[in-house]
């Protein structure tokens, strides 16, 4: 099959030197792709400003701001689609990149000088990929039916996610939720471990126990293994 991972952070610039971002480092998402290619699958890795190795084998495409995310997401579903009409190879797309939800209203092309800053910093909203190719998926009439990939996102709670997750789930049309609660030492944000509770469309939730990064990917790519094979 073909995976497309999203890792990282995204940053959103306010002048060159300056940005809004968050503290993901990108690990969990270089796992499942690491897990996806050692799977044998062929594997597209989008990744936001991190300082991580590219897995051996992994296609990496580097952007910056959600944006940047959003079109290199859109372009590789595109691409997956024309080449199901040819072989059947079939997406998945693991959203594991913790997008910036806004950006500053403006950005602008050089440093800006204290003086020429505001006390209050003006912000805009950010698409949601993952809303953003729900729609087109159900947009794209064209000929034959678009295969919809098999979409897997992520939730950063701060506790223990259940009821919320679930809603995320149906609302971003995914297949799985993967949640996990960013205020434990031992899982979230930047550590070689993670806890989380896996959550499906019908509101069925399994938590799993502590584990580290690549054994929690590797659950998520025998998930998307096993939708694949149900068809
Ligand atoms: O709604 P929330 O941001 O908690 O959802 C998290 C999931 O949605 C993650 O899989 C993340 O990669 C994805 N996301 C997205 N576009 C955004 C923000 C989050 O696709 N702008």
């Amino acid at each position: 099959m073909r995976f497309i991972v999203t890792a990282g952070p995204t940053r959103e610039h306010l002048d060159p030197v300056r940005f809004l971002s968050n503290p993901s480092t990108g690990r969990m998402g270089f796992a499942v792709a690491r897990a996806a290619r050692a799977a044998g699958h062929d594997v597209t890795l989008i990744a936001g400003p991190v300082a991580l190795r590219t897995p051996p084998g992994v296609r990496r495409v580097d952007v910056v701001s959600a944006r940047d995310m959003l079109a290199a997401v859109l372009a590789e579903i595109g691409g997956a689609s024309d080449r199901q009409r040819v072989a059947p190879p079939l997406a998945v797309l693991v959203m594991t990149a913790a997008v910036a939800d806004w950006r500053p209203a403006r950005c602008a092309k050089t440093k800006l000088k204290k003086g020429e800053m505001s006390d209050t910093l003006k912000l805009v909203r950010n698409p949601d990929i993952l809303k953003t190719i729900n729609r087109s998926i159900r947009r794209a009439t064209t000929g034959v039916p678009p295969v919809a990939p098999i979409r897997i996102g992520f939730a950063a709670e701060t506790g223990v996610p259940d009821a919320e997750a679930a809603r995320k789930c149906r609302e971003k049309g995914l297949d799985l939720v993967v949640g996990n609660d960013v205020t434990r030492p031992d899982s979230g944000f930047g550590t070689s471990t993670n806890r989380v509770t896996l959550v499906t469309p019908d509101g069925r939730t399994q938590r799993l126990p502590l584990m580290s990064k690549l054994a929690v990917a590797r659950r998520i790519v025998a998930f998307a293994e096993r939708i694949a094979s149900n068809g």
